[in-house]
């Protein structure tokens, strides 16, 4: 975890190779948090980070989506949890099925390394609930949080207008190809077109390292790149393995190449609705 200050009162805190990645604003009133680690033991750390920079309360935890790196460290902040209506609606499903207590025991007896880390874990949900758009004010200090979705249903970003900085959330990945499986490609691409018109300097994303506009044009041709390519092994019968290896794909990240391989399956269901294809 690596705390960096990207203006007078906006820091954020890098995750590395595995965690996502957080942010948080201190202003007159208090401090923002934005998303919340995979559980309650990192968040702890989070919160450890955030006193080193402030004593003031926190009033306000955003949820950029429903995903449990994001969502499971909720608890520790005691402070109000905003989140889009989607990812209240996500996360309350969620808490019926593969987030109730016999499942996560299960998950846990299976991965006993998360045994302690997850010990006290409460899923907490949102209780602030938007939307489309919508602002908080924290006194000197406005943060004006956006629904796109794309990633996943539920995703939002939050800009910060005074200091030009925008939280992506898992709409950017940085440096590794992005996680796919529970959004819509083709809504994720005109969520990135979004992005790329507003007025941002810094951009922190979901994971990696902080962006640029250059790097959500990377991301988009990606996008570009796997729809255009999906839609022709569609309708000419391309070989799977051909469109796996083409070469602009490949320059897109040395890691988790895996997951490519993933996104093009992903991107085929979504054009063919779910028709089988042929590998
Ligand atoms: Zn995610």
């Amino acid at each position: 975890m690596i705390l960096r200050r990207l203006s007078e009162s906006v820091y954020c805190i890098l995750g590395g190779e595995k965690e996502a990645n957080i942010g948080f604003m201190v202003g007159k009133s208090g401090v923002l948090v934005i998303d919340t680690t995979f559980s309650p033991y990192h968040a702890t750390l989070v919160l450890k980070q955030i006193r080193s920079v402030t004593q003031k309360p926190i009033k306000y935890v955003f949820n950029t989506h429903y995903h449990s790196d994001h969502t499971f460290g909720n608890q520790v902040f005691s402070a109000k949890v905003v989140a889009s209506r989607e990812c209240k609606k996500i996360m309350t499903t969620l808490l019926e099925k593969e987030w109730s207590k016999e499942s996560i025991q299960k998950w846990v007896e299976e991965n006993p390394e998360w045994k302690e880390k997850l010990a006290n874990l409460k899923v907490t949900l949102p209780d602030v609930i938007f939307d489309e758009e919508f602002e908080i004010d924290l006194g000197n200090l406005k943060v004006n949080l956006k629904h796109l979705g794309g990633h996943t249903e539920d995703s939002s970003i939050a800009y910060i207008p005074s200091s030009k900085v925008l939280f992506a959330g898992d709409l950017v990945f940085q440096g590794r190809y992005p996680y796919t499986k529970d959004g819509n490609v083709q809504r994720w691409l005109s969520a990135l077109k979004t992005i790329q018109l507003m007025d941002f300097e810094v951009l922190v994303p979901g994971h990696g390292f902080l962006c640029h506009s250059q790097d959500v044009e990377h991301l988009i041709g990606y996008f570009e790149n796997l729809l255009g390519n999906c839609r022709e092994f569609i309708q000419e019968k391309q070989p799977f393995a051909e469109i796996v290896k083409r070469k602009e794909f490949l320059k897109f990240a040395r890691r988790n190449v895996n997951r490519h391989q993933e996104n093009i399956r992903k991107v085929c269901a979504e054009l063919t609705q779910g028709e089988k294809i042929e590998k």
